[in-house]
């Protein structure tokens, strides 16, 4: 039986652009798609095409001129701020570049999720050491981004992401920075945490190779 985590139905977001005139900019068109859990769904397009756009709408950081975008079961199109803020943390996000805190040693970075939202230190300390362990990481701990490579950053970023036990992972570019011979093990990882825990993914990618190679549904959005 399906159990979408992520419904867009109809969705059009329009933004009014600057300069002379009053022009309206069409970011993304009429898209319907479903995200069940447990899906990997790729998202592939030139820049411009509204991908980011599109991970916005997901977040609640834009809100839809006209369509649903319903989240977990709730329709987020006109939800409030503190409403929001238990569905956002069910969103893990993993970025191109990393986004880790330079000043923050690997498990810190791993914890600042659980910081953020005051859970008991004992728990904070056990669920880094899962996650640190499951990532391969375990002897980095006390290190900081600056000494890992840049695969094993992107570990510490997909740890970060965990830690709040997601239903689905937004993943925005976060192999087009890496070698290609850690793309794959990268990907890799991702995959197995799909299987393990039933995370969905939205793959989202300017490249179709690894796109394919991970997903099991493709959108294209169009210029
Ligand atoms: P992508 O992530 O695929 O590169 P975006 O979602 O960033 O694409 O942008 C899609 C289109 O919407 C682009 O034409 C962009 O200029 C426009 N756009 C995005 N955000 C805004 C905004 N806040 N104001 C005006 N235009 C925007």
């Amino acid at each position: 039986m399906s159990d979408p985590i992520i419904t867009f139905d109809h969705v059009v977001k329009e933004f009014k652009t600057r300069g002379r005139g009053a022009n309206i900019a069409r970011a993304v068109d009429d898209v319907s798609l479903t995200i069940d859990r447990g899906d990997i769904f790729g998202i592939i397009g030139y820049s411009g095409a509204g991908k980011s756009t599109l991970v916005r709408l997901i977040n609640a950081l834009e809100r839809p001129t006209s369509g649903t975008v319903t989240v977990l079961g709730t329709d987020i199109t006109s939800l409030s701020e503190t409403k929001l803020r238990p569905i956002r943390q069910k969103i893990g996000m993993i970025f191109q570049q990393f986004n880790l805190f330079s000043t923050k040693t690997v498990a810190q970075n791993i914890a600042y999720p659980l910081q953020l939202d005051h859970w008991r230190k004992d728990y904070q300390d056990r669920r880094v050491n899962e996650l640190l362990e499951f990532v391969g990481l375990s002897e980095h701990a006390n290190k900081y981004p600056s000494q890992l490579s840049g695969g094993q950053k992107q570990r510490v970023g997909i740890a970060r992401a965990l830690i709040m036990n997601p239903k689905l992972i937004i993943a925005d570019e976060c192999i087009s920075a890496l070698d290609v011979s850690i793309q794959a093990q990268v990907v890799n990882l991702m995959k197995d945490i799909q299987q393990e825990t039933g995370t969905a993914y939205l793959f989202i990618a300017h490249d179709l190779s690894m796109v394919k190679y991970i997903s099991d549904r493709i959108g294209v959005l169009h210029l």
